[in-house]
């Protein structure tokens, strides 16, 4: 797509993603003069000329290099397609990347990004929990690979990383690979520390690559790329989607590294379709308003759990105490909280079951990131393949319940959640003030 920067400033002043999320990348000209670009619902697309075909399928196979003005054409819909670029185009604005791509699912994008980056023989530093399917690919398919997997707690100081890496052979270490916050502890991982590793590492021959799972609080409330991260990647099933109605991917780096992989995308055929690529430019133009009033009620719904006299604890980024270590990186790479709020109910499963079964306004489902609220137990659900010994290690107990807070009235988040504790205390003779 031609001029995508054109609109993005007024008097040299740029614009805000927010502004931007509307218009960016698209020309009403282009379409009959449609406000909104059409869905590109077509799989191939017909050259001008056979000297054009020629010229675009030279440039999609890398046998020559681009000339300054020269524009990558259409080819087929597994290689690029506008509904998809226009995204692409608009999905680098929040985070300041040059490029980016749209997958199929975020697994599409953590799998296809990790098979372009990595070869036989490599290792994977990877933080500890990390989402169950990003899990099962490092331990399991990527060693088929003959790639090994070396996990880290968030809480790992940046000497007990060094000394990770340092019992490693040498020239091994290729990537490491970060999801922060944790899910379901919220616990952060230094990002700026974990760069620096990186770094410290790389050789020009093999450089060591900083890859994280931007899915909870990006693209609005955290931005890796400026922590010097190498690769971000996304579920856009989850905030970026928001609505729980499609699932989709994305991986945003460099110009380089991008076509490293897209080129794996191709051959994989792990793009998005155009239809759920035209959902998703609709959801972006709402993302920030979404992401904040979900944050805001967050904030409220936290505070009030965290007074509750059946709630034995919080996991949330708003309560962490300062002087920390972790209230230090959160100051560092977390612009809000966002609206992930872990908790530990006081008893055990039964009562945790006992809460959720009497949920009315929450629903009770695994994923996150949408307008409506939803709650899950991540011991015997999202996390239930990790096992008991480990999960204690991790910080999941079979009291903890895992909120997303949507859209809603906060005021009717906690009336839902209130009800809800009183059915946990009916009949167990359980004292509870409750206002
Ligand atoms: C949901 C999720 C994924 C997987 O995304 P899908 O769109 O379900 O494939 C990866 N990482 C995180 C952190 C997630 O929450």
């Amino acid at each position: 797509m031609k001029n995508r920067d054109a609109h993005a400033a007024i008097n040299g002043q740029p614009l805000r993603p927010e502004s931007l999320m509307m218009s960016y990348g698209y020309t009403p000209a282009w379409s009959e003069g449609a406000i909104k670009p059409p869905i590109f619902q077509t799989s191939t697309f017909v050259f001008k000329s056979a000297e054009e075909g020629k010229a675009f399928f030279e440039l999609a196979y890398g046998l020559r290099e681009q000339g300054p003005d020269e524009e990558m054409g259409l080819i087929y819909s597994r290689l690029n397609n506008p509904s998809l670029e226009i995204l692409e185009h608009r999905l680098c604005l929040w985070d300041g990347a040059e490029e980016a791509a749209s997958f199929a699912s975020g697994m599409a994008a953590i799998a296809t990004t990790l098979l372009a980056l990595l070869a036989p023989g490599d290792v994977v530093l990877h933080s500890e929990p990390v989402y169950g399917g990003s899990d099962f690919f490092l331990k399991n398919v990527l060693r088929k690979f003959g790639i090994e997997a070396v996990g880290f707690r968030p809480t790992a100081t940046p000497a007990e990383m060094q000394a990770q890496v340092a019992a490693l052979a040498p020239g091994r270490l290729a990537m490491i690979f970060v999801e922060t916050p944790a899910n379901p502890t919220n616990h952060l991982v230094d990002l700026d520390a974990c760069a620096a590793l990186a770094r410290q590492h790389s050789t020009p021959e093999k450089p060591v690559r900083l890859v994280v799972d931007n899915t909870f609080l990006g693209p609005v409330f955290q931005h890796p790329l400026r922590h010097g991260a190498d690769v971000v990647l996304y579920s856009a099933t989850k905030f970026l989607g928001g609505h729980s109605d499609l699932i989709a991917g994305a991986a945003l780096a460099s110009a380089p590294l991008m076509k490293e992989i897209k080129a794996m995308r191709t051959f994989m055929g792990t793009m998005c379709d155009p239809n759920t690529g035209w959902m998703l430019m609709r959801s972006l133009e709402t993302l920030k308003l979404r992401m904040e009033r979900a944050a805001a009620s967050a904030q409220v719904v936290a505070d009030w759990l965290a007074t509750h006299p059946l709630v034995a604890r919080t996991h949330y980024l708003g309560h962490l105490a300062p002087g920390t270590a972790q209230h230090d990186i959160y100051t560092r790479h977390c612009l809000a909280p966002g609206s992930m709020i872990s908790f530990d109910i006081r008893g055990g499963e039964p009562e945790a079951f006992r809460f959720l079964n009497a949920l009315q306004l929450f629903k009770l489902a695994v994923s996150l990131g949408g307008t409506e609220s939803l709650a899950e137990h991540p011991a015997t659900m999202t996390h239930s393949d990790i096992s008991v010994p480990e999960q204690a290690e991790m910080g999941i107990t079979a009291q903890m319940i895992r909120l997303s807070i949507g859209v809603e009235d906060a005021g009717d988040l906690m009336l839902d959640l209130e009800q809800a504790f009183q059915a946990v205390g009916v009949g167990q003779g359980v004292e509870m003030a409750l206002a």
